[in-house]
């Protein structure tokens, strides 16, 4: 660890991740908010006595400012997220700040711990395959997924080394987040406020960002939708299932295979099962019923495990106290109790 060098790119990430703003902080600081800009900026200098003070503001230790930025690599402009233009400005960046820092915490516990996968992610752009739909069908064969609906989508995503994490984001307009740098595996940050339905749904979309898109492109949105779609309903397997659909059909349909009502209807649209007149109908009635702030019938939330795997090898076999990994986290070990060792953990076990 160079704990010598002061990294500005990190209190920018700190004080994002915790939205505070440069005239917060200045102001607790007691000093000029062109001060605190000036730092971020690497123009000017910071003490060993305003750092102490900083990481105290901002619940960080001091170490996690003298880390290396997070890394940028192509899929800096990756972060994909639904629903962007809704959500205020400050509450995107601290999603995103937590994003990368988990990033760099997961980049700390691979320099000891190797994940060894049956399957993996690889990428396939849309200029070499001809729909997303397509790609959707090869993934399904190359992660030997069986026909019919895929019952954990997250163990899917964990056997094909990504990682993924559920996190409260404090907002429910944003779903989730991923990444594909260099050098690291596919990351997945998911909204722990969203329904199992949902979730799954963000998953397979996220999954289609990280194959098939590289750099942002116009119709990146509707193409992720289209590969969700079909990776969670694939046509020639849903079609047979999607005559007279109803609202009780919809309903009957939605354990089985673990989508939304919502999601649903729209499939049997897309493959005109329905007339858009009956697919409006339908739409209003479930409006009617509240179903489209709250549908009925509860699909399980998925667990991940992997990054909770890598931290209990941490603790039981490389024998890390909760105090010293913290320390290779950067984290004040109250955070790191709360992101890693809560009740997720604790349910996980239960389930095993
Ligand atoms: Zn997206």
């Amino acid at each position: 660890m160079t704990r010598e060098i002061f990294n500005p790119d990190m209190l920018i990430l700190a004080r994002e991740s915790r939205s505070v703003t440069q005239s917060e902080l200045a102001k607790r600081l007691s000093v000029s908010q062109a001060n605190i800009s000036k730092i971020e900026a690497g123009m000017l200098g910071i003490s060993d006595e305003q750092i102490k003070h900083i990481a105290e503001i901002l619940d960080y230790q001091e170490s996690f400012f003298f880390q290396p930025s997070p890394r940028h690599g192509f899929a800096s402009n990756c972060l994909y997220h639904r629903k962007r233009q809704s959500v205020p400005v400050y509450e995107l960046r601290r999603i995103i700040a937590e994003f990368r820092i988990f990033g760099l915490e997961v980049a700390n516990l691979l320099r000891a711990v190797e994940i060894e996968t049956e399957n993996r992610f690889h990428r396939m752009d849309m200029v070499e395959y001809e729909s997303p739909e397509l790609i959707a069908q090869l993934l399904r064969r190359s992660w030997g997924l069986p026909l019919g609906p895929i019952q954990n989508l997250t163990a899917a995503i964990e056997n094909a080394g990504g990682i993924i994490i559920r996190c409260s984001f404090g907002t429910r307009k944003i779903d989730a987040m991923s990444q594909w740098a260099a050098d690291m595996p596919p990351l997945i940050f998911v909204n722990s406020e969203a329904p199992g339905d949902r979730l799954r749904y963000s998953l397979a979309h996220e999954i289609g960002h990280i194959i098939m898109h590289q750099i942002p492109t116009n119709d990146m949105e509707r193409e992720a939708d289209k590969f969700a779609a079909e990776l969670l309903m694939p046509k020639v397997e849903i079609a047979p299932y999607l005559s007279n659909v109803s609202i009780a059909k919809l309903a009957s349909l939605k354990p089985h295979w673990k989508v939304s009502m919502a999601a649903l209807l729209m499939r049997a649209g897309d493959l005109k099962k329905v007339t858009q007149r009956q697919k409006e109908y339908l739409w209003t009635e479930m409006g009617k019923r509240g179903y489209r702030l709250k549908e009925p019938i509860d699909i399980a939330i998925e667990q991940p495990r992997t990054i909770y795997d890598m931290v209990e090898t941490h603790l039981n076999q490389l024998g890390y106290s909760v105090a010293e990994l913290s320390n290779l986290m950067h984290s004040k070990e109250d955070s790191f109790r709360l992101r890693y060792l809560d009740e997720k953990v604790s349910h996980l076990r239960a389930v095993n």
